[in-house]
């Protein structure tokens, strides 16, 4: 089973890259779904302030494209999950709006990360039917950050400011972090 130390961080090359694609939906396919889920939770447990709310099969270094959402972001008892297996974005709509982001794979920095309010999502289910996400709000910036991973694509590749980062206090808040510190962690891929 993939624990939260399964979880590969930022500056591991592997997260810049493309997965590829899921040619037939078999059980070793839902196994790693599984395994995603189980490594979100776990991770979620060893946190304070924070909820586990989504993961794609990168993260636990499987170059495949498969992701896993929380159903329920609020309740933490619920720990049930939504599988996208080659998720794709057909439609968005409204203008990109900014709010703060975090990501499992990014080891303590958040940042400010424009994003659409709405999208439609093609994907398969686990029993390989075609299925389609309709989503606003959060969920939709969920599931774009989710997509992205599948593309090699992280959060902080969007960040459009020096100011744009941030670290959670102890006590659950957001503070500013110099620019300067992400650029030493690695974490970005080049300077802004
Ligand atoms: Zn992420």
């Amino acid at each position: 089973m993939a624990t939260k130390d399964s979880i590969i961080t930022l500056p591991n090359p592997r997260l810049r890259e493309r997965s590829h694609k899921v040619r037939e939906v078999t059980d070793a396919v839902r196994k790693l779904a599984a395994d995603m889920e189980n490594a979100t939770l776990d991770w979620e447990a060893s946190r304070d302030h924070e909820l586990g709310v989504a993961l794609a099969a990168v993260q636990i270094n499987h170059l495949v494209r498969l992701v896993v959402v929380r159903n329920d972001f609020e309740d933490k008892q619920d720990r049930s999950f939504l599988t996208l297996i080659n998720p794709e974005v057909i439609q968005t709509s409204g203008k990109p709006e900014y709010d703060h982001e975090g990501c499992l794979s990014v080891k303590d920095v958040y940042g400010l990360v424009p994003r659409y309010p709405a999208v439609k999502i093609k994907a398969l289910n686990l029993q390989g039917q075609e299925m389609r996400v309709k989503a606003e709000g959060f969920l939709a910036r969920v599931l774009q950050h989710e997509i992205d991973h599948t593309n090699g694509i992280l959060f902080v590749d969007h960040v459009t400011s020096r100011e744009g980062f941030f670290h959670l206090n102890e006590d659950g808040h957001l503070k500013p972090v110099a620019y300067e510190k992400v650029l030493a962690a690695g974490i970005l891929d080049e300077g802004l």
